[in-house]
């Protein structure tokens, strides 16, 4: 007998005739000899619709409140899912955050999970009844309620999986698991059987949305094997586990994309200590995210060019900060783009292969793709291109590296071998 936390998504729980379909799933689970936890997203839509009726009701909506209306989504699902499996002639009870004891820092809308009691949940899984709990949400200290941020469910799922000692987090979704890219934009990306936290996180960062990224954070730590798979099919989906030594020999393991990024040039910075610290502690402050960063040489001898990177959506804010910080220190005009793309090749295999970075920019090259910028983590680089280029980028990346082809990289592994 196996102790499972599985965790639905929004479009798995989408209206009554889907909520009943993942009922009978989990019916039949429990029949085979399982105990089942069940973590619900609100139906696909509620939380953006109870958003919205929040921001028609206040111009800047207080923010406990909002949690309060948010944490409504999961509860409907919770309720409606217990009937129906109870109609099945199984025993569920649902059960609120606050009710399964997960209590979290008082940051409304992004609290992290403190601590979880995990007592009310045994005893309802020791009276053998699916216990089915709201994603989402939890308590602070005082008592009010908290929810974790936009897909905090995935979260909630593997936090109690790891509180439980779980045997494994399943998490289901409307794809059928973790592919090597987006189909959407290749055809020939493959669903991948296995991948590692590490690379998992890589991937969550570079905006892969399979899964939220503190869940994958969680499953790392306490060691959670979590399988991604679709609550629509039977395929067999994708196991995020620790990684091993035939892990490491797949070189890349997945090219992904983010067109949601903008670049910035600062000119001709005076090249002297503290000068970058004057330009980024203020869009820190701001609460702007830099990503890449690099600097070189200006036009003026002692002077140098810092480029950087921050999210899109705070393009306009961050030429306004970068424009007044130039004023101050003197440096020259501010250049900026909001066009560009981040392109990355992810692969274990990385640590201990050399040439996937020569064989990436080869391969850009050849496209006549030019790299703005480069950056590298130990399993991981990144380049920012044009945005209009994107799709032929991660197209011709993944045929470079075989991803197609189940062992990809073995042959070359021989090759490269330091
Ligand atoms: N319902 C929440 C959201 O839409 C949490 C989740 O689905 O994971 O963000
Ligand atoms: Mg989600």
């Amino acid at each position: 007998m196996a102790l499972v936390v599985q965790k639905y998504g929004g479009t798995s729980v989408a209206d009554t005739e889907r909520i009943r379909n993942v009922a009978r799933r989990v019916v039949e689970r429990t029949r085979s000899g399982d105990q089942v936890v069940v973590v619900l997203s609100a139906r696909a839509g509620d939380t953006d619709r109870l958003l919205q009726l929040a921001n028609e009701m206040s111009p800047d909506p207080d923010p406990r409140e909002t949690d309060v209306l948010l944490a409504t989504g999961e509860q409907i699902t919770i309720a409606l899912f217990s009937m129906a499996v109870k109609d099945m002639g199984s025993q569920a009870v649902s059960m609120t955050g606050y009710q399964a004891g997960i209590i979290t820092d008082g940051r409304y809308g992004q609290a992290r999970i403190s601590w979880i009691e995990t007592l009310p949940i045994m005893e309802k899984l020791h009276e053998s009844k699916i216990v089915v709990v709201a994603g989402f949400q939890g308590y602070d200290d005082a008592g009010n309620i908290t929810t974790l941020g936009r897909g905090g469910s995935d979260t909630t799922a593997v936090a109690l999986a790891a509180a439980l000692g779980a045997d494994v987090c399943e998490i289901y979704t409307d794809v059928e698991g973790v592919f090597t890219t987006d189909p959407n934009i290749y055809s020939k990306a493959r669903k991948l059987t296995r991948i590692s936290y590490e690379e998992m996180l890589e991937m969550a960062s570079m905006g892969a949305k399979v899964l939220h990224i503190r869940s994958v954070e969680f499953g790392m730590k306490y060691n959670v094997p979590l399988l991604v798979l679709s609550s629509f099919t039977d395929a067999p989906g994708t196991l995020v586990t620790k990684e091993d030594d035939e892990m490491e020999k797949v070189v890349v393991s997945a090219i992904t994309y983010s067109k949601k990024e903008a670049r910035i040039t600062v000119t001709n910075v005076p090249d002297t200590p503290g000068m970058a610290a004057r330009l980024f502690s203020p869009i820190s402050q701001a609460g702007i995210n830099v990503d890449m960063i690099i600097q070189g040489s200006g036009s003026i001898p002692g002077r140098a060019n810092i480029s950087f990177t921050v999210p899109r959506l705070d393009y306009e804010k961050t030429v306004k900060l970068a424009e007044k910080v130039a004023g101050e220190i003197g440096a020259g005009a501010v250049h900026s783009n909001p066009h560009i793309a981040k392109v990355s090749v992810i692969g274990l295999g990385m640590k201990s292969h050399s040439g996937v970075a020569s064989k990436m920019f080869e391969t850009l090259a050849r496209e006549n793709i030019n790299i703005k910028m480069i950056s590298t983590s130990e399993i991981k680089i990144s380049v920012v291109v044009d945005e209009k280029y994107t799709e032929l980028a991660v197209r011709v990346l993944h045929d470079a590296f075989e991803l197609d082809k189940e062992y990809h990289g073995r042959l070359e592994i021989k090759e490269e071998v330091r």
